[in-house]
């Protein structure tokens, strides 16, 4: 099944393919263990930042290798390339699925980088799915937002720049800014309902909607986000906090524990304990 495939199933069934970044092993591995438990499938994500840490060639190899020994599909995204350059790269390493993020460009610029992104992957792979994004998210992923965060208003998505956007580019995949952010915030964020809908009109039924900066964002939001289409949804700072914070208390716990393979784990099943809460919120369970 390709990605593409995936996306459909999920959009005619209600549910989300999950997309979740990583940036060590053990990280994945706890995706992928949550994500096998449920019969679900994974986009796998690295940021431009994570995959110059994995190693761009590597994170091709270790997921392909994954999926060969796990029973569900399991896909590789190269999340938010910030350049036509930087996801040419991406394509040629192997990756099966190019995220180009050009949002925080002037529209014209983000639509002819885009257009170029999808016509040099799609004259070699038509197989392999572009993401394009339009309207900025305005906060950064690692982050946890303790003061109130305002989204400025010139950050959304318009609805007439979407319709070019999305005919001219020919992307799969449409991230629009609807109220989102990435990082965590402790309000919770305001989506915008009414603009998912007005979008949802506005373009091809059969056009994947992802949702960016998931994390933080209340459950029954999410539930709402995925019945109004959104079929692809990341979740990075959450898996990013839930690891870490699992990872400092198994040191803690015992600080002459020297074996990674012992504290990692622990770690790695944090990972997958938050990967199955977020499966069950979007109704990814048993899809496979
Ligand atoms: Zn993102």
């Amino acid at each position: 099944m390709t990605l593409k495939d995936l996306h459909l199933k999920a959009k005619k069934e209600h549910w989300a393919v999950p997309h979740f970044n990583f940036s060590s092993y053990s990280q994945l591995l706890g995706i992928i263990k949550g994500a096998s438990q449920l019969r679900a499938p994974v986009l796998a994500g690295t940021s431009e930042g994570e995959r110059e840490f994995i190693g761009i060639k590597q994170a091709v190899d270790i997921i392909k290798s994954l999926r060969e020994s796990n029973n569900i599909p399991i896909f590789l995204n190269a999340d938010h390339c910030h350049s036509v350059e930087s996801a040419k790269i991406a394509f040629d390493a192997g990756y099966d699925s190019i995220h180009i993020d050009l949002s925080k460009k002037p529209f014209k610029e983000n639509l002819e980088g885009t257009k170029q992104v999808v016509d040099y992957v799609k004259s070699k792979n038509p197989e392999v799915e572009v993401e394009g994004e339009l309207g900025y998210l305005a906060t950064d992923s690692s982050k946890v937002y303790n003061e109130v965060i305002e989204i400025p208003q010139d950050s959304y998505t318009k609805i007439d720049e979407a319709i070019l956007y999305v005919q001219q580019t020919g992307i799969d995949r449409f991230a629009p800014a609807i109220g989102n952010m990435h990082g965590i915030s402790v309000r919770p964020k305001k989506i915008r309902f009414d603009l998912i809908e007005e979008l949802r009109k506005a373009l091809p039924a059969n056009l994947t909607f992802t949702l960016h900066g998931g994390s933080g964002t209340d459950a029954l939001d999410l539930k709402k986000i995925v019945e109004m289409g959104f079929n692809n949804i990341h979740i990075s700072t959450e898996i990013r906090v839930a690891y870490t914070n699992a990872l400092r208390e198994a040191l803690a716990k015992d600080v002459n524990e020297t074996t990674p393979y012992k504290y990692l784990a622990l770690a790695r099943d944090a990972v997958a304990e938050l990967v199955i809460e977020k499966l069950k919120i979007y109704n990814t369970v048993n899809v496979i």
